[in-house]
């Protein structure tokens, strides 16, 4: 088959890595018999840079006539100056919203090779962890109303966490479908216990739960999540949240790795279309020494061929590559804590390729 890919390489090592991620599909393209179209465009820094913008109308077209974007990543030093609405970061958050991306994805995985960089301990780690936040983007206290008001003790300002029934069952679904294809668990998050907003969340979930009668599903409030994923984080397959919630749990879950150049991510809308990039940023200050491990966009890229091209032997192809890359012994400089022998970003690109 053909598919075509919006590239967006970004700023700072976002190049790099992508030059590394493209040659894994392409090998991965030889093996199965397919043609990976990439269409490069640009966003972020480098496009301010080129355009004088951060989102060019072209790249917004490109990427919605693409059957999925894969995205470096974007911002840096250089453009830290401008005045918020000019800078780079921008583009991503206007991205999602042109593309409709309502659901962002982030697995937290332990590979058993990588356990001495988790800060957990052996016992609570076991053979790996494998875990996958599922985020609702567009909705909740960051969009809801804001203000500022007089009150008797002075000024005051305040955000409204608002989600309606429609907003909650479309993420509670792309939650139950990741189940279905995993352990088949959904762990919901909310703080039912205080707020009205989680109270509806909670309901609403409730109802979507019984058309996936093969799914196991529970509740946690937030406070006990966030304990629980330090305390017993194996107990978690996919993990159910709103925008605010999501942004920090995913963030912990981060750290639980300890690898965050191994990170993917994904964002999607519904009928499958995504964008995928790494859960790391720009990496300004490794930036052109070849130290950028490629893995976290490779690994977003096996993403993309599992969520949105449906190509579940490719993805395996590419995940499987990995985890014998690691298993050989082979690590970049992050994951080697900067030992000589560590590879370098087209080392890295090259060997995982090889393995496909
Ligand atoms: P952003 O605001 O875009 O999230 P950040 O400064 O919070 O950026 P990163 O750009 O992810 O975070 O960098 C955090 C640290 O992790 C940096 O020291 C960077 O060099 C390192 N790092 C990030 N990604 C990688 C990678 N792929 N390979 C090696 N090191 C990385
Ligand atoms: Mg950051």
């Amino acid at each position: 088959m053909n598919y075509t890919i919006a590239v967006i390489p970004g700023d700072g090592i976002g190049p790099e890595v992508m030059e590394e991620t493209k040659k894994v599909l392409e090998a991965v393209g030889r093996k199965f018999g397919h043609q990976f179209a990439f269409q490069t465009v640009l966003a972020g820094g480098a496009a301010i840079d080129a355009f004088g913008e951060c989102l060019p109308q072209n790249t917004i077209d490109v990427a919605k006539s693409a059957d999925a974007v894969l995205l470096g990543a974007v911002g840096g030093p250089k453009w830290d100056a401008l005045p918020g609405e000019q800078r780079p970061e921008k583009a991503l958050l206007r991205l999602r919203k042109e593309l409709g991306l309502y659901a962002n994805i982030r697995p937290a995985k332990v590979f058993s090779d990588l356990a001495d960089a988790s800060p957990l301990r052996p016992e609570i780690i076991g053979k790996g962890l494998d875990i996958v936040i599922v985020r609702e983007l567009t909705g909740g206290i960051y969009f809801g109303k804001r203000g500022h008001v007089e009150t008797e003790f002075g000024e005051a300002a305040y955000d409204v966490e608002q989600y309606s029934v429609g907003e909650i069952r479309r993420i509670s679904r792309t939650a139950f479908e990741m189940a279905r294809k995993r352990r088949g668990i959904v762990s919901s998050v909310d703080k039912a216990n205080v707020l009205e907003s989680s109270r509806l969340w909670r309901k609403t979930v409730n109802e979507v739960a019984e058309d996936y009668p093969d799914v196991t599903l529970n509740h946690f409030y937030v406070d006990n999540a966030s304990m629980q994923l330090i305390r017993d984080p194996r107990q978690f397959d996919v993990i159910l949240t709103s925008n605010l919630f999501g942004d920090i749990l995913s963030d912990e879950a981060s750290q639980i790795t300890g690898s965050i150049g191994m990170l993917p991510s994904a964002s999607l809308t519904d009928g499958n279309f995504g964008m995928y990039e790494p859960v790391h940023g720009s990496a300004p200050d490794i930036a052109g020494t070849g130290k950028a491990n490629p893995l976290a966009t490779i690994l977003s890229a096996a993403m993309m061929l599992r969520y949105t091209l449906n190509l579940p032997e490719e993805a395996d192809a590419i995940e499987n590559a990995v985890d014998r890359f690691l298993a050989a012994g082979f690590r970049t400089a992050d994951l080697s804590g900067g030992a000589p022998d560590a590879l370098s970003t087209k080392e890295t690109g090259d060997r995982v390729a090889a393995m496909i």
